[in-house]
């Protein structure tokens, strides 16, 4: 694979990881207010993938393109270039993102389907691009998926990064008649399912795949953020907005996928973002086992 790409197959469907950025060496307490400094050094197994030998974490912004019954379907496109943004790591950034997006074998004209399991500043941005000043759709003939619940809660936020997202990323995909609103619990057919995973926002969903192998896959969106949050269920993000619904949905989500013995792909994972869960020594969680 082409630098910036990772790739994985589930029965007959193929998932491709297009990665925007990662970074590495974050304290835990960044991103988890919860968490103590030596928290990942309690588990081992995240080093060296997850974390560093002092602890501190790696995150990841990607997207998954899934190709899958004769459709190419991208899952939340990551944070795009040249954006207004309040965090400086991604304001006003310049990634090569189209480019191994092409580089991996992909034409954005040739997108089937975008799914946003969320509408957050960093699951939307590759959808439009700029034009001769105009944001316009990157997947030109894509359906892009958004579910009701998020289209809603996200047009009632007037903070001033979602106000930037729905101006440049959301806005310009509906005036353009590409969007589709669907509720968070649907068949996508194909082997693709939409199941809602409420609690980081209201109308978060994740998205199974069955490519007709022996193994299902999860990609996760932001119903978990990190590997660490396989055996440490309590910890919530920081922008979790409803963090006890947000624990409720992560012990549930992971229950099943555990459960199925399905691929999980970590959405924010770094590394190696595709791993198998296996049961804690203490029966409390699971190790995050990357393939
Ligand atoms: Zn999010
Ligand atoms: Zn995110």
């Amino acid at each position: 694979m082409t630098e910036g790409t990772q790739r994985w197959e589930i029965g007959s469907a193929r998932v491709t990881s297009v990665v925007e950025a990662q970074n590495d060496g974050i304290p835990p307490g960044f991103f988890f207010p919860d968490a103590d400094e030596g928290i990942a050094l309690r588990h081992p197994w995240l080093a060296p993938h997850f974390a560093d030998d002092q602890g501190r974490l790696g995150l990841r912004v990607q997207a998954f393109v899934i190709e899958s019954a004769g459709r190419t379907v991208v899952v939340d496109p990551c944070v795009g270039n040249g954006r207004d943004r309040s965090l400086p790591f991604w304001n006003q950034q310049d990634w090569p993102f189209m480019e191994r997006f092409r580089a991996a074998g992909f034409d954005p004209d040739d997108v089937d389907l975008v799914v946003h399991t969320h509408l957050h500043l960093d699951h939307v941005g590759w959808d439009t691009h700029r034009d001769d000043g105009r944001w316009v759709p990157t997947f030109t003939r894509a359906r892009h998926l958004y579910v009701g619940a998020e289209v809603e809660a996200q047009a009632a936020d007037g903070g001033v990064d979602a106000v930037a997202v729905r101006g440049d990323s959301i806005e310009p995909i509906f005036a353009a008649g590409l969007a589709e609103t669907i509720d968070a619990d649907t068949d996508l057919g194909g082997g693709l399912r939409l199941a809602p995973t409420t609690g980081h926002t209201p109308g978060h969903a994740s998205l199974w795949l069955d490519g007709g192998g022996e193994r299902v896959a999860l990609i996760t969106g932001d119903a978990l953020h990190h590997p660490i949050q396989c055996s440490e269920l309590e910890l919530a993000w920081v922008s979790d907005e409803d963090p006890a619904e947000a624990r409720a949905t992560r012990r549930r989500l992971l229950t099943e996928a555990a459960d199925a013995g399905a691929l999980v792909l970590g959405t924010h994972f770094p590394t190696r973002p595709a791993g198998t869960l296996t049961a804690d020594e203490d029966g409390a969680g699971w190790r995050f086992v990357p393939v």
